[in-house]
């Protein structure tokens, strides 16, 4: 009974600290009115390179869901999602480090970014046209003006900000201080950085 007991405690404790690992998913195909501007896919990003193979957008499972209820609950006021990026294979990671290999900028390889596990997302609004609204920075602006406690900016861009963070908090993804574009999903840390490539991923659901 006690050898039994020992085990069964063994067993739980490995249950509870294991890493989580649920598929990824290509957000277009949970909810197809999500909006894409994969900057890594182009030069028109902060390394002037494009990076990724192409413009995809791949998350974990649960966020995709999430962010599906993000986009429905914003339709209801007007407004929609449009994503500057999701999910980064490790090895893209490794590459922008090679091309920028500064932690203030790019982060580093060997931790992994949050992005390398499918949980983060950057992100904007955009009105019913499909059109931006205005915010604090362009994407990837590295500046103070882009942090979520920065409030000398005009009304309409802190209400914009403010939206934004109010829905997707709502359901269940976390701000970080100095990027209002990106968000976590919960348990993130629980997550495995990962390296399969979107051609790898292609058909997945
Ligand atoms: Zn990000």
């Amino acid at each position: 009974m006690f050898r039994q007991t020992i085990l069964f405690c063994i067993l739980f404790t490995g249950f509870l600290f294991a890493q989580v690992d649920s598929a990824l998913v290509e957000v277009i195909s949970v909810n197809p009115h999500i909006q894409l501007d994969l900057r890594y896919a182009t030069d028109n990003n902060f390394l002037h390179q494009k990076v990724y193979p192409e413009p995809r957008c791949f998350l974990r499972y649960e966020a995709a869901r999430a962010l599906d209820d993000v986009q429905k609950e914003l339709e209801n006021i007007g407004l929609g999602l449009k994503i500057y990026d999701g999910y980064r294979p490790l090895s893209v990671q490794k590459k922008m480090w090679e091309i920028m290999p500064n932690a203030h900028y790019v982060a580093n390889p060997k931790k992994g970014s949050r992005h390398n596990r499918g949980m983060a997302v950057d992100l904007t609004l955009v009105d019913t046209n499909g059109k931006e609204l205005p915010m604090p920075t362009g994407f990837d602006s590295f500046s103070k003006k882009a942090h979520q406690d920065y409030w000398n900016l005009p009304t309409n861009i802190l209400r914009n900000r403010w939206i934004l963070r109010t829905v997707m908090e709502k359901h269940g993804f976390k701000p970080i201080r100095t990027e209002w574009w990106h968000y976590d999903y919960k348990g993130w840390k629980k997550y495995k950085v990962l390296d399969a490539s979107f051609k790898k991923l292609e058909g997945k659901k």
